[in-house]
């Protein structure tokens, strides 16, 4: 569990004494664990002219100066593992698994990845062109840092949405201002801690704790936003960002769905089904949250997924392997997750397994599969965000495809088959920016691969090239060596020489096709 005094001191701007505090609670028990400044608009000014003051000598350190800060990093994530663990499970509620395969991997993943990937991706890149006109010029991309980026994070993952945006914004040269979500401050301050530890210089990287407010005044003072939470205030953070003409990249809602064709590897398409589903208690943004089955697998799936749902264990985690499922980490979620559950019971779903919030200490819902679901149900059409799971018994793949792409949400989705070349087939047409082919939530682990929603789940992407190529600026750069004294197209204008440039351009582009 982290101190009051690792709080006070993991950001630069601190708290005076009559400062307003946020009260962090640990939703397995209900304990408070711990408060954090609820920092002021001046508070994260004066945070953002530290950090402007900051950058210049970070960026002058170079891809190989700030590379060793981001493997020290690394190195500290793996010995402090488990006091980041408990930290994170602390303030969520997870479990020590989901911590430990979703967090601390993807951290210390990400802090080598971005080491090593960031000089390649924002190398000077040269550029060759047909057009005569610039022939002979030397013609360049260059990617210049942004300056000062903003990282507004939500609860589910602390440390891989939250702080995970801070490490490729860091390592193309930008300070960072972090505002994580009010709900879990604590490792993003933990973590700004161990990046101090590890040589991140002073204000670099600074962690703006507090609700709301706070993430408007971060918006107010960044160069580029990167927001990762609901749609609902996506939109709030793009109009906000449309304001002061800075780009903004945002990671929203999901309501990802599975299809189950009837030629699928029922077993993993069950086990991938139950684990994508509950993980993280279901609170995961490409959690899979609906699930379209053929007609002639449907009965047998769906006694697979019961059966693997009911030996899920659920409770407080106090390690490893304690439990499968915990808590739920935001309170208005339980609300959610319940009126989704009893808007379905009341159209005539039927609950195979859970259908309840558990009574406290803690928060509970309990994994809870739903069958005979239909569109009519905010079950199958609203981000859920919580462990349920509901299974649609469909006539065919186009029955799938058709109902997986009724949804406004366009994160990610996976198809199960053997037959691998149709499963691709039936990828390509599905409205999501990820799909996974006989898996779930595998993408998001593979830094290469961009990852970004279609529809209302975002704009931009996070990780591959694009990943950091959007905290910089791009610059093109001509460059003309070798040159006349005054170009045909310069000053004054012929009538001849025009004539001549008119019968240029039909020998060059006049001549269509010849078939
Ligand atoms: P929000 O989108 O409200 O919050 C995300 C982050 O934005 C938090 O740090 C929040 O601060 C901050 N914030 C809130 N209002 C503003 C604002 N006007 N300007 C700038 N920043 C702001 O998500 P919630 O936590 O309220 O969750 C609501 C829903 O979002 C969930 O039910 C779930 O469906 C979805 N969600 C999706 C996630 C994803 O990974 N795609 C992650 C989390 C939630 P604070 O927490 O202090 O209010």
């Amino acid at each position: 569990m982290a101190s009051t005094e690792t709080q006070a001191g993991g950001h630069a701007g601190g708290a005076a004494a009559d400062e307003r505090v946020i009260s962090v609670e640990n939703p397995a028990t209900g304990e408070v664990i711990g408060t954090v400044p609820d920092l002021s608009a001046e508070a994260v000014a004066e945070l953002a002219a530290r950090a402007r003051a900051a950058q210049p000598a970070w960026e002058a350190l170079g891809f190989e100066g700030r590379a060793r800060v981001m493997l020290r990093a690394q190195k500290w994530l793996i010995d402090n593992a488990e006091r980041v663990i408990r930290t994170i499970v602390s303030e969520t509620g997870k479990t020590w698994e989901d911590a430990q395969t979703a967090e601390i991997s993807y951290g210390a993943a990400a802090f080598g990845f971005w080491a090593r990937h960031a000089e390649d991706y924002l190398a000077d890149e040269k550029v060759r062109t047909s057009n005569l006109i610039a022939k002979g010029r030397r013609l360049v991309v260059r990617y210049k840092p942004l300056g000062l980026i903003g990282v507004i994070g939500p609860w589910n993952y602390p440390l891989t949405n939250s702080f995970g945006d801070c490490i490729p914004a860091l390592m193309a040269g930008n300070a960072v201002i972090l505002k994580p979500s009010e709900v879990t401050p604590l490792t993003s301050l933990l973590l700004a801690e161990g990046m101090r530890e590890c040589g991140l210089p002073e204000d670099v990287l600074q962690v703006a704790t507090g609700g709301g407010d706070t993430g408007r005044a971060v918006v107010d003072e960044v160069d580029m936003i990167m927001f990762t939470g609901s749609t609902r205030t996506g939109r709030l953070v793009a109009r906000q960002a449309a304001e002061r003409l800075i780009p903004c990249s945002l990671e929203l809602g999901g309501k990802d769905a599975m299809i189950v064709l009837a030629d699928a590897d029922l077993e993993r398409a069950a086990n991938t089904a139950v684990w994508a589903g509950f993980m993280n208690g279901g609170q995961t943004c490409v959690s899979t949250e609906r699930i379209y089955v053929e007609a002639p697998v449907y009965d047998e799936f769906v006694a697979k997924v019961t059966e693997k749902a009911r030996r899920l264990r659920q409770g407080v985690p106090t390690g490893f392997g304690t439990v499968d499922v915990g808590a739920v980490t935001f309170p208005p979620q339980a609300d959610i997750i319940e009126s989704h559950v009893r808007d379905a019971l009341d159209k005539g779903a039927r609950a195979l397994v859970g259908g309840r919030r558990r009574e406290g200490p803690g928060r509970f819902f309990e994994p809870t599969v739903l069958v005979d679901v239909d569109h009519s149900m905010a079950a199958m059409t609203e981000e859920t965000f919580g462990p349920m799971l509901p299974i649609m018994k469909v006539a065919d793949a186009e029955e799938a495809i058709r109902l997986a792409n009724d949804s406004p949400y366009g994160l990610a989705a996976s198809v199960f088959s053997r037959d691998v070349a149709r499963a691709e087939a039936i990828a390509r047409r599905l409205e999501a920016g990820a799909v996974n082919v006989n898996d779930a939530l595998l993408n998001y682990a593979v830094l290469e691969l961009p990852m970004g929603g279609w529809k209302a789940s975002g704009l931009g992407s996070r990780h591959g090239a694009g990943g950091i190529r959007k905290y910089c600026a791009q610059q093109a750069i001509l460059v003309s060596r070798l040159h006349p004294r005054r170009d045909v197209h310069h000053f004054p204008y012929d009538a001849r020489r025009s004539r001549l440039i008119s019968r240029l351009f039909r020998l060059l582009y006049g001549r269509g096709r010849r078939d």
